[in-house]
């Protein structure tokens, strides 16, 4: 009998008295886009019933069979497969989310503060950390990836003051319970549109609007897909860019993963403890990795856990109704073909700045939001100051070089010093 809980805290005042569905979803322990879609559903002010499949191989089989796919979590509303977390964020953002649970009414609130904060990863939260103890209320604005990168990650060594290592969920709770206990707001919510016309700015959010003095955006960045066909065809049923959220399924399988950075290294690494076989493919023969996780990928590589197959591209995803059967790849050097047979294919091959929001407000130089406008303002550093004044940037989004948990922290916290300052100078606080 599969374990069924329920949960979610009560709905936010402004939701009450909304009809209630019957909303399913299949989770499992370690699962952070579950965790996700279960904050995005209670702050709609759903009830949702919960089958946790981790150690239920019946409930496994049984969300395999009703949804067709090999990824967490799997929704289902009254009864209608929704599918991921990408499909009910999907929906909640054309309103078809909003029409399934009978919320088209439903009203957001107005909220307002000195600093609006966009994104909770560890540069937004490390920013409402710092402006709460600036004798600011800052509001955090979760957006889809509560959290942000870490949460899709198992073990952070390199996290200062973090000797043993960290889980990834684990130090971004730590960080969530900081700015809270300092006072930050964090609410549950997806900007979509920010008017730097006027002040306070006002940005729109899914839910709710913000009227804000000044803005941190701290959106970080999203993962990078091959961009074939076939790869969109068979996400989720044997392609997948979170080895964390989705190994899983893969035990004593075969694997790939495609890619040749820290994020590629790790994912192969992680894989080696449930897949049967993992190869990793890179277009070269150097990895970008740093050279601590390269010398781990070439123990398991002797050891024959994994083969490393250099100087090859991934040309097709190829598969049947059950999912990937194998990969097509490319020789870079002769563009002579072969077949790989797989049952799944991770794909890590970096990512892109979230920047669509401000293509035409702010400043930027090869798709990162540009930092460093001083002005007058020189002496009192902002230097993540942006093309506008009082929208400051942190973190990956405006980072395309460290791209580290700890530099956007401390870019993080340096923004919200900054837009201190702004604040103080514009006699707004
Ligand atoms: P992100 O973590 O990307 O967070 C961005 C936030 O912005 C998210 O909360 C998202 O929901 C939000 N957002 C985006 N758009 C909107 C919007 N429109 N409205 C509201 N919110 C929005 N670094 C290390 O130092 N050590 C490691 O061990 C490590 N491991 C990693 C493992 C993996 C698998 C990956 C992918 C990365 C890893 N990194 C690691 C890199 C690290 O995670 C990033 O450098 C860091 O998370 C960047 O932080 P950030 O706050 O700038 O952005
Ligand atoms: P990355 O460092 O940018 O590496 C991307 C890799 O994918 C590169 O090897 C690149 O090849 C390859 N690639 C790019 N586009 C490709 C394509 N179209 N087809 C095939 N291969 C392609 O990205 P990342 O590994 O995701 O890391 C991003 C940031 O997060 C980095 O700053 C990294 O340090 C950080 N991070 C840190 C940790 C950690 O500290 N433990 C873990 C994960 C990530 P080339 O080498 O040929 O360019």
């Amino acid at each position: 009998m599969p374990h069924i809980t329920s949960g979610s805290p009560p709905p936010p005042a402004h939701m009450k008295g909304a009809a209630m569905t019957d909303i399913l979803i299949y989770t499992r322990d370690v699962c952070p886009y579950c965790n996700r879609a279960k904050a995005l559903l209670s702050a709609k002010g759903q009830t949702y019933r919960e089958i946790n499949v981790t150690h239920d191989a019946a409930a496994k089989a049984e969300m395999i069979e009703r949804s067709g796919r090999r990824t967490m979590p799997q929704i289902f509303i009254d009864g209608d497969h929704v599918g991921g977390f990408d499909d009910l964020s999907a929906e909640d953002a054309s309103g078809a989310l909003d029409t399934r649970l009978g919320l088209e009414d439903a009203k957001g609130e107005d909220l307002a503060s000195s600093i609006v904060i966009i994104g909770s990863g560890p540069a937004g939260l490390s920013a409402a950390i710092y402006a709460a103890r600036a004798g600011h209320t800052p509001i955090v604005v979760t957006g889809d990836e509560a959290g942000g990168q870490l949460t899709t990650t198992t073990e952070v060594e390199n996290w200062p003051g973090g000797p043993e290592g960290l889980q990834g969920q684990d130090l971004i709770d730590q960080l969530t319970a900081h700015a809270e206990r300092a006072g930050a707001k964090i609410v549950t919510d997806t900007i979509t549109a920010v008017d730097s016309s006027r002040r306070p700015f006002i940005l729109t959010g899914r839910r709710n609007r913000y009227h804000a003095d000044s803005v941190i955006v701290a959106t970080g960045a999203t993962a990078r897909y091959l961009g074939l066909d076939s790869e969109a065809t068979y996400l989720g049923r044997g392609v997948s860019a979170c080895a964390t959220c989705d190994g899983f399924f893969f035990k004593d399988q075969t694997v790939a993963v495609v890619g040749g950075g820290n994020s590629a290294v790790e994912e192969a690494l992680y894989l080696t403890s449930i897949a049967r076989h993992v190869t990793l493919i890179h277009r070269r023969d150097t990895l970008k990795a740093e050279r601590v996780l390269q010398d781990r990928l070439f123990e398991k590589a002797e050891a024959g856990d994994v083969t490393l197959l250099w100087h090859h591209e991934v040309g097709d995803v190829l598969g049947d109704a059950d999912g990937v059967t194998g990969l097509e790849l490319r020789d870079a050097r002769t563009g002579e073909t072969h077949i790989l047979p797989v049952d799944g294919l991770f794909v890590a091959i970096g990512h892109d700045p979230n920047t669509a929001l401000f293509k035409d407000t702010l400043e930027m130089t090869g798709g990162y939001i540009t930092t460093g406008h001083a002005t007058e303002a020189k002496r009192d550093g902002a230097a993540t100051q942006t093309s506008v004044p009082g929208i400051f940037a942190a973190g990956d989004v405006s980072d395309p070089v460290y791209m580290q948990a700890i530099t956007s922290s401390a870019l993080g916290a340096m923004a919200a010093l900054d837009a201190d300052k702004y604040l103080t100078r514009e006699g707004l606080s």
